[in-house]
């Protein structure tokens, strides 16, 4: 990414989103607003919209962060080994603007065992209803 789209970034998103997607951070269990969210629709990425998480795969994982057990198309996503904080986790990215949107964990339910657990404020909710 370059200085001016750190800089436009800087610009059009939240203080919180910027942390997040930008800086590897991670908003407050069982505070984003898209935790309980239950209708119809498509995930975009904040910063770039590209199309992310269905809300077909959206379930209660109970961890405090939306979380989905599939993705829309894996050329959306990638995934990044993730050592940080003492722990080993696979970070998810956007993959066309690289921002960070959180981990994904092999306990999730079927059929595909994977619970992707996505920052709110790194989504933005695309109403289909
Ligand atoms: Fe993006």
């Amino acid at each position: 990414m370059n200085y001016s789209d750190k800089d436009k970034f800087r610009e059009v998103l939240s203080n919180e989103e910027y942390s997040v997607t930008q800086n590897k951070g991670t908003e407050p269990p069982f505070s984003g607003k898209y935790l309980n969210n239950k209708k119809s629709g498509v995930y975009s990425c904040i910063c770039c919209n590209t199309a992310l998480f269905s809300s077909e795969h959206k379930y209660e994982s109970h961890s405090g962060w939306p979380s989905f057990f599939d993705i829309i198309d894996s050329e959306n996503l990638k995934l990044i080994e993730d050592k940080s904080h003492g722990m080993s986790r696979i970070e998810v990215t956007c993959n066309k603007c690289g921002a960070h949107l959180g981990h994904v964990f092999d306990d999730g339910p079927k059929p595909t065992n994977k619970r992707y657990c996505i920052n709110s404020v790194s989504l933005r909710f695309n109403n289909e209803e």
